[in-house]
């Protein structure tokens, strides 16, 4: 799968180098990944990629011309898709990601100050996404919120698949409690069944346990689960 992002700041995602996951999905071509600076496809020597809204009003609007220019330049795939990181757009779940995961290529516009001149929204992008109701300064770690979820579903990207499998939304509810040694901590004991070693007892349990915690953490997810 193969990702283009158009960004005032390429750099931003060198910081995804962090994830060993992010690493080796790219070494081994399970993804592909490039950042293309916005600025280059701006027509004066300031680079200039933004003006006053019309009508006027605070802030600056990403212009038209140089996002259009950005998008038309990345060489497209069958069936690539453009999305646009927005508060205003569709919100980003588990089962959207999965979705995104079968597409061969994303191309993902970051907009910056007041947004983009929604020109380029209605002529250029194919879905709006936002990762929840409140509003960041730019669509940088949005992005790279798309990208994270929507490669760790490629299979192979994370070592054990069964972990992705299992992980919560997965089956519509949260995945259950987990616990590592000691067995006893200042009081706290891990739950017998886990230590049993009957695997159709810790199946049980888990199952009880991830319905649960779903009732207590999550009760607006009972119906999918
Ligand atoms: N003026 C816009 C509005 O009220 O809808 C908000 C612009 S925001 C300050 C700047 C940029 O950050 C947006 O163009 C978008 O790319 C990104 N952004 C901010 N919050 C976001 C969210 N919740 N989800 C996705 N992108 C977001």
């Amino acid at each position: 799968m193969r990702f283009d992002v158009v960004t005032i700041f390429p750099e931003f995602f060198d910081s995804m180098r962090v994830s060993q996951i992010w690493n080796r999905a790219l070494d081994k071509g399970l993804i592909e990944f490039q950042a293309h600076d916005l600025r280059n496809f701006a027509d004066d020597r300031h680079r200039t990629v933004d003006d006053a809204p019309y009508g006027g009003g605070p802030g600056m609007v990403l212009k038209v011309e140089p996002l259009a220019k950005a998008v038309e330049s990345i060489p497209r795939q069958a069936g690539a898709k453009v999305l646009y990181a927005s508060p205003q757009g569709r919100q980003l779940t588990h089962a959207w990601a999965n979705e995104l995961a079968e597409i061969p290529q994303l191309i993902i516009v970051a907009g910056r100050y007041e947004g983009v001149d929604e020109r380029f929204v209605d002529g250029w992008v194919d879905e709006m996404f936002s990762i929840g109701d409140y509003v960041l300064s730019g669509g940088e770690l949005p992005a790279a919120v798309l990208m994270e979820t929507t490669g760790r579903l490629i299979p192979g990207v994370v070592g054990d698949y069964e972990s992705v499998t299992t992980d919560s939304f997965v089956d519509g509810g949260l995945k259950y409690p987990q616990y590592t040694r000691p067995s006893e901590f200042r009081g706290r004991s891990v739950p017998e069944a886990l230590l049993s070693g009957d695997h159709a007892k810790i199946e049980q349990w888990r199952k009880s346990a991830a319905l649960e915690k779903t009732k207590v953490r999550r009760p607006d997810l009972l119906g999918s689960v």
